[in-house]
């Protein structure tokens, strides 16, 4: 596979952004990216890599997304996004399209991955980036994780129909591009699409969160194990959209410790889905626990995201952004 795996990521594209939907800075528009490399890079200012659009966190439809690999870097690319990674849930195989297209392109992409973590009662998510998508553990670790999901969406497709939802096991299953990866996304889509619920927020709220009939507990992996797969595949580990887990201040210290202590080494300061608050808190924990920042909008679908591929909050200042070792 034809994957940037090696060295800095070569000609990263700084495409012009006018503005972000936040209100947030712009990004410096392109450069000529073929200068001289043996220049003082510490001193240019357009290798600074809080100047780059960086957008290291979304999906296409080899997990819960809708889109293509190819799509989902076409539209970056159309975005201005300059440094991109694709981080499927629990599994790589949307990576080759993805790094093809990004070659063609023009756009510095990164092979990422997203991973499903058991802790304190919650599922908290891992993303590692830059990752070697043929590790042998890796992949086995992905395995593991993603044969737990067939047997979870045939015991939701059960619960659904104890309360008159019938068909929901298979529905959900036709909507997944990836067999092995019917999630909750595809469950709420598909009841969207009867017409039980207006969106799928709603039906996340109504039957697939805890304490509701469509919601089934699973264990995933130890946060360990997801930091070790990412790091012994070469990659660097980020505790994903930290705002999002139902964690108290404690827990939430506790959950980053534990994080960093199994080698994880930055936090998601700037998702898709935080407010400006959540992301001016976690930039200070960052700084407070010596953790780089990584930012990703975790776009699935031009309808139902948060924030679209290069939108969403940007990283302070104050912060060292995690793509700073690749640009
Ligand atoms: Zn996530
Ligand atoms: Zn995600």
């Amino acid at each position: 596979m034809n994957l940037a795996q090696d060295g800095a990521a070569p000609g990263v594209n700084l495409n012009p952004l006018t503005c972000d939907r936040e209100g947030g800075r712009g990004f410096d528009t392109a450069i000529d990216t073929s200068s001289d490399p043996s220049r003082d890079l510490s001193r240019d200012p357009y290798r600074d890599p809080h100047r780059i659009n960086a957008d290291l966190h979304c999906h296409s439809y080899f997990s819960d997304g809708t889109l293509a690999p190819s799509e989902v870097v076409a539209r970056a690319h159309r975005n201005g996004v300059g440094l991109l990674a694709l981080t499927d849930h629990d599994d790589v195989s949307g990576l080759s399209e993805a790094a093809a297209a990004a070659a063609e392109l023009g756009i510095a992409f990164i092979p990422g991955v997203e991973i499903s973590v058991s802790w304190g009662g919650e599922t908290i998510h891992v993303v590692g980036l830059r990752i070697d998508p043929n590790d042998a553990d890796l992949c086995a670790g992905l395995a593991s994780v993603r044969s737990g999901r067939d047997a979870r969406a045939r015991e939701m497709g059960a619960q659904l129909a104890r309360v008159g939802l019938t068909g929901a096991f298979e529905g959900a299953a036709a909507l997944a591009g990836n067999p092995a990866l019917v999630s909750r996304t595809h469950f709420a889509r598909w009841l969207v699409e009867r017409g039980t619920c207006t969106d799928v927020r709603a039906v996340f709220l109504k039957y697939l969160v805890p304490g509701r009939p469509g919601y089934v507990p699973h264990a995933w992996a130890r946060l360990s194990e997801a930091v070790s797969w990412i790091a012994g595949a070469g990659g660097v580990a980020v505790l994903a959209h930290p705002a999002r887990y139902k964690l108290g201040e404690l827990a939430l210290s506790a959950l980053v410790e534990e994080f960093r202590n199994a080698g994880g080494l930055a936090i998601e300061v700037a998702s898709g889905s935080h407010t400006r608050d959540q992301v001016r808190r976690f930039a200070r924990l960052a700084l407070a626990e010596g953790l780089e920042a990584s930012r990703g909008s975790d776009f699935h679908s031009p309808l139902e995201s948060h924030a679209d591929l290069g939108f969403g909050p940007v990283l302070p200042d104050s912060v060292l952004p995690v793509w700073h070792r690749w640009v």
